[in-house]
């Protein structure tokens, strides 16, 4: 008899007597909850296989990830004052609304300084589904005087920018600005003025929901793009606001100060006439 049959009639032996004793079972080795946790061998998890580069002919058949863009806009800086709380907003920001309900919303804004000053608010103007959005800085004393955005000189350069070179009636289009009462003496907007001001145009974009959007000057730019990156720099390239394509270009107030940077305006106008006019795809450049 071979060790093993041996081994096997002496185990059956042992058991059939430990049941003879009463023994109902008998248990192969110590359960495992029986074990402290402490006392547990602690196992490696099992190896991988090792991952086989797969051979070129292999690299077109699988899907490759497309790289992240690099970063070509500076981040915008936190303020580090944000300061006391503005009043609660006039409308609610969730809600579905025309845009003139939300004009009515807003007319009686004095969430900041600017308010107490104006002689109009200046909403916006032009078609509430509009394909293009224009968007500038602030009314001036013109626009204050009459509630409209870009009249004057510069509203004139505006209209020949957009019906001549995009080739758009300006009703068509929608023109806002970022703040919507005018800062004194045309001085640039502050910070705490943006910060009340911008959901009213973060909603008047969620309603219109435009295709395209043309950022005139440094505030827009940057505050469209969220950057700091100045707007020698912005100009001409497309970036995004929420997923919509928005370029930036010189502010037709400083066009009429500085003519000579009319064929800059001439080109970004017309990639921005492209695209509208669905002759080409917006070419994104500025990525956060
Ligand atoms: S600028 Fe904007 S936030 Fe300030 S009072 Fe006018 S509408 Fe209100």
């Amino acid at each position: 008899m071979n060790h093993r049959a041996e081994l096997a009639r002496e185990i059956l032996g042992h058991l059939r007597s430990q049941r003879a004793a009463g023994v109902g079972y008998v248990c192969l080795g110590t359960p495992r909850e029986a074990v402290p946790e402490a006392a547990r061998p602690v196992t490696a998890p099992p190896a991988r296989a090792p991952e086989t580069a797969p051979k070129p002919e292999q690299h077109a058949l699988i899907p490759q990830a497309a790289p992240a863009p690099e970063p070509t806009l500076a981040p915008m800086a936190k303020r580090r004052d944000p300061g006391p709380e503005p009043p609660p907003l006039p409308f609610d920001p969730e809600a579905e609304m025309s845009l003139a309900e939300l004009k009515a919303a807003v007319e009686g804004c004095l969430r900041c300084k600017l308010g107490a000053d104006r002689t109009n608010l200046v909403f916006g103007v032009g078609n509430p589904a509009a394909k293009l959005v224009i968007v500038g800085e602030a009314p001036g004393a013109n626009e204050d005087a009459e509630g409209i955005p870009f009249v004057g000189r510069a509203g004139q350069m505006l209209t020949k920018m957009i019906e001549n070179v995009i080739e758009v009636p300006r009703q068509e289009v929608y023109i806002c600005n970022i703040l919507k009462c005018r800062p004194p003496g045309n001085r640039n907007p502050e910070p705490d003025e943006i910060d009340c001001c911008e959901p009213y145009l973060h909603k008047q974009l969620a309603v219109i929901q435009p295709r395209l959007i043309l950022a005139l000057g440094k505030f827009a730019a940057q505050w469209l793009l969220q950057t700091k990156t100045p707007i020698g720099r912005l100009r001409g390239k497309f970036g995004r606001y929420q997923g919509i394509p928005c370029l930036s270009t010189y502010h037709p107030a400083y066009l009429l100060r500085n003519p000579r940077d009319k064929k800059l305006v001439l080109d970004d106008l017309l990639k921005v006439k492209a695209v509208y006019h669905g002759e080409a795809e917006a070419d994104i450049e500025l990525f956060q």
